[in-house]
């Protein structure tokens, strides 16, 4: 390979990538809560998902071949071959539905390699109304189209969970959801959730939900089978929250850090974790010195590019560059190893399954 690993997946993450074969591998997501429009690909080990369907994306100078015989296809940049990429295979859990009809791909999805993932609840008290909605976020696009159901009951997530480990290997699950109404921002629901997965399986879980309003709820969660949190920050300044997410902002970002230092103990240092986009206006030593607030508290800091998803506010948003995202997640990846904080250590969710970012391709060069 011409290019270090975690260069070429920095500039696939945040050029995208054009396919010469669109149905190679795993359909890709249009839509929905969390990263869409994408493709997951493995290089070199690390499976990533890499923008297909944003417009960036169409004008990238990356474009990917379609598999060989092998089932390997090659990444060339300007006509030119960097590396090779496989292509992670449908999983068989999508061909199975429930007995009342409901395909297992509209409970949960496959992620990255071997992530289960779900929306448990796919509205949101904050996509109801333009002023308040986070202008990233597709939570309901995929709902319009059909291609998800509103409210996963916590049966239909064990069959799910159980199959997708049974038939695909799947080794951790996400579990998010849109914020409902009332003060546990949807804890309540990912208790039930959990409990009913562990039941029917051994499988590792991370919940995502905003901080609920009183913080017994992480010793819920945990007693009910979550074994890592995510509480998403997304942007770091008061001004791009308010800008960019209104109905979120409401929760100031002082709520966020004292929910963290409360959810640190229950689940363990760097067992809480955040999503924060780069690209929504925060600088580079913004979201550095918040990393550096938050890995100080045991919080591990998952650094994403933005993808401005097709239908959204945002979707005209130039993404960042390779060379801002460069600029972040090498410092970054400096600082989790001096707090001891590790993608690799982290036992369900984002940033360990680590697709949306370069970041732990970060981490595994500081080690090689
Ligand atoms: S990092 Fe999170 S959102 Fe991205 S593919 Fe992995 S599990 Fe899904």
């Amino acid at each position: 390979m011409t290019l270090p690993t975690e260069l070429l997946i920095n500039e696939l993450q945040t050029f995208g990538v054009r396919l010469a074969d669109p149905r190679a591998g795993v359909e890709s997501r249009r839509g929905g809560a969390g990263p869409s429009d994408h493709k997951a690909l493995t290089i070199d080990g690390m499976t990533v998902m890499a923008p297909v369907h944003t417009a960036p994306a169409f004008d990238s100078p990356y474009v990917i071949e379609a598999p060989d015989a092998r089932g390997r296809s090659r990444i060339l940049k300007n006509g030119a071959a960097l590396a090779e990429a496989t292509f992670p295979m449908r999983p068989r859990f999508y061909d199975l539905t429930t007995e009342n009809g409901v395909p297992y791909s509209k409970i949960a999805t496959l992620h990255g390699r071997d992530v289960l993932a779900t929306t448990v609840l796919q509205t949101c008290i904050r996509y109801q109304s333009r002023t308040k909605t986070c202008q990233f976020c597709a939570i309901g696009q995929s709902l319009a189209a059909g291609r998800t159901i509103e409210r996963k009951t916590p049966a239909q997530l064990a069959e799910v969970a159980k199959a997708a480990v049974a038939l695909d290997g799947v080794k951790h699950m996400v579990m998010t959801t849109g914020t409902p109404r009332g003060g546990d921002r949807g804890a309540a629901i990912l208790c039930e959730s959990a409990a009913a997965v562990k039941e029917a399986v051994d499988l590792p879980i991370q919940a995502q939900c905003e901080p609920p309003d009183d913080d017994a709820w992480f010793a819920r969660m945990s007693e009910a089978g979550v074994d890592s949190l995510g509480m998403h920050l997304e942007a770091v300044t008061p001004e791009v929250r308010r800008r960019v997410m209104p109905g979120k902002a409401e929760v100031p970002i002082e709520r966020y850090l004292a929910a963290f230092a409360s959810a640190v103990p229950v689940f363990g240092r760097g067992q809480v974790s955040t999503y924060i986009l780069a690209g929504l206006g925060d600088t580079r030593d913004e979201i550095l010195a918040m990393c550096e607030t938050l890995v100080a508290i045991g919080v591990y800091p998952f650094v994403v590019p933005l993808v401005p998803i097709s239908g959204t506010p945002l979707e005209s948003t130039p993404v960042p560059s390779s060379a801002f995202m460069h600029s972040l997640l090498e410092p970054l990846a400096n600082m989790l190893r001096e707090h001891g904080l590790k993608a690799t250590d982290i036992k369900a969710g984002c940033g360990k399954c680590g697709a949306c970012s370069a970041l732990s391709t970060y981490e595994r060069a500081l080690l090689s």
